[in-house]
């Protein structure tokens, strides 16, 4: 992290401290957590549905331990990476699946070749965000082209929003959405593929300094709580720590809050509470009650930390006044055909069978065709906003329903001129958890200098508390927090006020999904798995691994779109495991 001296800032205290300086350490893959060894007595695997193909494949990536790591959640088919299968082979194993490879290499080719038959196999990808247009790509590069993204919006991009803010002459383009890519790439280790596409695409971003460039207030002004914050700061590496010493034993999940009491860390202040509050749910966009203290803390790490092929503590914030989303629809453009896509066309009903899907559109008209991979965000799903005929099943329903869609909110705000702090970020700590605590200022010369413009988020219940209320109050409740913060200040009008409801939105039914402790990894495998044969699903929340995130997005339309191709390609296939009924380990005792 680039934490600069330079940039200590009183009124409100600089924090010196960065995160990223202390190491988190995930000795094993997190997900084993909840025993993902789900092919257990315990769990009844709907075994039917594994195609010979994905059957074989499992036995591959079984056997050969080298292609399964500890924490390789990329494996396509979500193969258990278990232990008792990444023992040495001896010879003759090895020599038997030389054999089977070389024979299932050439039976792949032999279908690749049949596939010609299949290759105009027609398929609707439903949503244009990150995860449709890189599925997209990834059908295109495997020589499938008879595809349509269809789209609600009248662009590409989902929740990569931008918007036009600013009174008549001081506009500046601003995200709405997704904002910063988190975690970029340490030398020449991992790359986050959204840093990738900036890069690519000549994206204008800038590191912004999170630990480094901060200031601290209370409901009187300017309050230091350096000391608090630090702790708060080694106590999230400690949770993420307990975490792992956990799934290393296989015990199982809780909340984070109970993680943070077990290891002694219990925020009491205001001043706690709010530096508690920007470690965790500034990130998750829900309270450390609502989320699982295992998944919270391998979302962290496999984005963040290196010692588990994470990418970097770098987080770099667009700026680019194409909007954020100019990266993909950059990407779009290199492949997409104009008939290859349809905007401004709202899915109202999928209906599903084994030999098709038929997608209903608001408009009245319905369209045909083989394959659909629904990209729609998590909370879509739970919202019943599209109708699925029939109605998914038990298994898939459960999933849908157990994972949660948190919100985040930004509200910004323009003035005449900069009256705040001159720190990239502060933080209120007010005697409420959660009421309007971490601000921005875009008026920095690493920013938008000159363009009076801060913006304050809220997450979780509080967005939806202020969702529910009109503009004006919510504008009077921020200026009154802004008098607290700034007691000597007259603060006036803002010229210009705006925040999106993103958990009312029926295109989105909240920002990014959130992994709670009462989803187990086996209804993360049902999030995922497609419904017969035609059904198939992706988008950020798919990602076990890297959830609520942008990469989440790209790498579940990577993933899965190759699934799918090849499915295409050798003429239909089952897809990937789902477990029909999740059971307890042992049963409750009554
Ligand atoms: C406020 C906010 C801040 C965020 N900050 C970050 C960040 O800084 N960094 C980061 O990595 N991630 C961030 N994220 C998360 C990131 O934006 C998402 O993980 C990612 O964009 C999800 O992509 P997706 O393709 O899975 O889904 P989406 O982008 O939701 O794509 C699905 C598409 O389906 C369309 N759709 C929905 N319903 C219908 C319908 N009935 N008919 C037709 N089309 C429909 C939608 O319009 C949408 O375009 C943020 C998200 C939000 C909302």
């Amino acid at each position: 992290m680039q934490t600069s001296a330079s940039r200590i800032q009183i009124p409100g205290q600089s924090l010196l401290r960065s995160r990223s300086r202390l190491k988190h350490v995930f000795p094993r893959r997190p997900e084993s957590r909840s025993s993902l060894t789900t092919l257990t007595s315990t769990t009844a695997v709907h075994q039917n549905v594994i195609s010979d193909f994905c059957a074989f494949e499992r036995r591959v990536h079984m056997d050969m331990g080298a292609i399964c790591l500890p924490w390789d959640f990329s494996a396509r088919e979500e193969v258990p990476c278990d232990p008792v299968h990444t023992q040495t082979m001896s010879p003759l194993r090895m020599w038997i699946l030389s054999a089977s490879l070389l024979l299932w290499t050439l039976g792949a080719w032999g279908l690749s070749v049949d596939a010609t038959a299949h290759k105009d196999a027609s398929v609707l990808i439903l949503g244009g965000g990150v995860a449709g247009v890189i599925a997209a790509r990834t059908l295109h590069a495997k020589g499938i082209t008879n595809f349509t993204i269809v789209e609600a919006k009248g662009e590409l991009g989902g929740r990569m929003s931008s918007q036009s803010f600013g009174a008549p002459g001081k506009q500046i383009t601003l995200e709405l959405g997704a904002n910063w890519v988190q975690g970029t790439q340490t030398g020449d280790g991992p790359a986050n593929p959204i840093w990738t596409l900036a890069q690519k695409h000549g994206l204008h971003t800038h590191f912004n300094d999170w630990y480094g460039s901060i200031s601290t207030y209370g409901a009187t002004g300017p309050s230091d709580f350096v000391d608090e914050f630090n702790d708060s700061v080694d106590a999230y590496t400690n949770l993420t720590i307990a975490a792992g010493a956990r799934v290393d034993k296989r015990l199982v999940d809780g909340t984070a809050r109970t993680g943070y009491s077990l290891i002694g860390a219990k925020s009491q202040t205001a001043q706690a509470m709010a530096s508690e509050y920007y470690q965790f749910d500034w990130e998750y966009a829900q309270t450390p009650e609502q989320s699982s203290w295992i998944a919270s803390s391998w979302g962290n790490n496999f984005t963040y930390n290196t010692d588990v092929g994470g990418f970097g503590d770098d987080n770099q914030m667009a700026l680019d006044q194409r909007g954020f989303k100019y990266l993909i629809q950059a990407e779009a453009s290199e492949f997409l055909q104009p008939h290859q896509v349809r905007l401004n066309t709202t899915v109202k009903k999928i209906m599903y069978s084994n030999s098709g899907v038929e997608v209903e559109l608001v408009s009245g008209e319905t369209l045909h065709a083989d394959y659909a991979l629904c990209t729609f965000s998590l909370g879509v799903l739970q919202h019943d906003d599209v109708v699925f005929q029939p109605t998914l099943p038990d298994w898939k329903q459960e999933a849908v329903q157990s994972m949660v869609m948190a919100t985040y909110t930004k509200i910004f705000l323009q003035f005449p001129e900069k009256f705040w702090f001159d720190t990239e970020m502060a933080l209120y700590a007010d005697s409420e958890r959660g009421r309007y605590p971490v601000w921005q200022s875009l008026d920095h010369e690493n920013f938008f200098p000159g363009s009076g413009i801060i913006f304050v988020t809220v997450t979780g219940d509080y967005s939806q508390r202020i969702e529910a209320l009109p503009d004006s109050q919510v504008q009077e409740e921020v200026l009154g927090v802004m008098r607290a913060m700034f007691p000597n200040v007259t603060i006036p009008e803002p010229l210009a006020f705006h925040f999106p409801r993103w958990h009312s939105d029926p295109l989105f039914r909240g920002s990014y999904s959130n992994w709670p402790a009462s989803f187990f990894s086996e209804h993360h495998e049902n999030l995922r798995a497609n419904v017969g044969e035609r059904l198939w699903f992706a988008g950020e929340a798919t990602s076990q691994k890297y959830f609520g995130f942008l990469h989440g997005a790209y790498f579940e339309g990577l993933d899965v779109g190759t699934s799918l191709a090849k499915c295409i390609q050798r003429g239909g296939c089952a897809g990937m495991q789902h477990v029909t009924e999740i059971q307890n380990p042992r049963p409750y005792q009554t």
